[in-house]
């Protein structure tokens, strides 16, 4: 039993040295990776599902290795537990601002949105980023919009939300993602200065089958006076669910993935102006 407790722990330990290995490695990856040119922004469209007119755009970081694109949900958790994050979220934010400034140059009006991590909320001077990173583009601040999440948004509370309306005042919208899935005190999302809600994608894989959540969501969102944006639309007839309802944006497969910008220049923007 001796022999087997040891064999044991030789095996675990060398585990995690593996795993503490391969975040080293990644770690030191990610600091090299912005200097090298290495991340890059896609964007999937967000639309009306009735006219299938262009709302918008969610902009999703990705990181291209020379092995490949690495996922965010296999680095973005590296970079919020070594601080990372905070010069990477900047670059998010200044190269979303200046592509959405040159998009609506040649194009017209496009809101864009940005996803920002606890950490760079926790930044006291995460909203003079925002005015500078507005003030390099050109960018109107209501063309940007913040998605926090759920879990993230209610946490602000410590601060009784007084960086979300700093935020807010900037003129940029402040939206809650993957709402349904955190903790939320509804009394809290009252207080919160709002402007979008989005229905996490989990919702929406049991419509129209099961609607009780999503319908629940979205009738609270709407009493709210929030833009309700349904994300992971994947089929037609969640599409045609979300038309009686009254949801005024979609945000899925069902339209596009998240496309490299030049691809959804071409297939959203230019397409449009025609
Ligand atoms: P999220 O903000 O909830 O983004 C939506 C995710 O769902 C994206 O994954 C998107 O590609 C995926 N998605 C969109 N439509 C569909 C659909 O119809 N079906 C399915 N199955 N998936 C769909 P992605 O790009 O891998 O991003 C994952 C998460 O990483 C994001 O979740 C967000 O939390 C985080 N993330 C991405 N970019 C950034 C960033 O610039 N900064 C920070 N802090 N987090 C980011
Ligand atoms: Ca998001
Ligand atoms: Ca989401
Ligand atoms: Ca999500």
């Amino acid at each position: 039993a001796k022999a087997a407790g040891t064999g044991c722990w030789r095996m675990f330990s060398a585990e995690m040295s593996e795993q503490a290995m391969s975040r080293l490695r990644t770690e030191a990856r990610l600091r090299a990776a912005e200097l090298r040119g290495e991340f890059e922004l896609f964007y999937q469209p967000k639309m009306d599902p009735r006219s299938l007119l262009l709302r918008g755009a969610e902009a999703l970081l990705r990181w291209k290795t020379d092995e490949g694109y690495v996922a965010p949900g296999d680095f973005i958790p590296v970079a919020e537990e070594t601080g990372l994050i905070g010069p990477i979220g900047d670059w998010v934010l200044g190269e979303a601002c200046r592509q959405a400034a040159a998009w609506r140059r040649q194009h017209g009006d496009l809101p864009v949105a940005i996803n920002v991590s606890p950490r760079q909320l926790a930044d006291a001077d995460f909203p003079n980023r925002v005015r500078v990173a507005l003030a390099k583009s050109g960018l109107p601040a209501h063309l940007l919009t913040l998605e926090i999440t759920e879990t993230v948004a209610m946490t602000a509370a410590t601060g009784d939300f007084a960086m979300l309306r700093v935020l807010r005042d900037i003129g940029v919208g402040m939206a809650i993602d993957d709402f349904g899935t955190g903790y939320s005190s509804l009394s809290h999302l009252r207080r919160i200065p709002l402007t979008v809600l989005k229905i996490d994608r989990g919702f929406m894989q049991t419509v129209p089958h099961d609607v009780a959540i999503p319908a629940t969501i979205l009738e609270l969102g709407q009493r709210l006076g929030l833009e309700i944006v349904a994300e992971g639309v994947e089929t037609e007839p969640q599409r045609d669910w979300l038309c009686d309802m009254g949801c005024q944006t979609i945000q899925g497969f069902l339209i596009s993935r998240p496309l490299p910008a030049a691809e959804f220049e071409d297939r959203f923007l230019v397409e449009r102006a025609r």
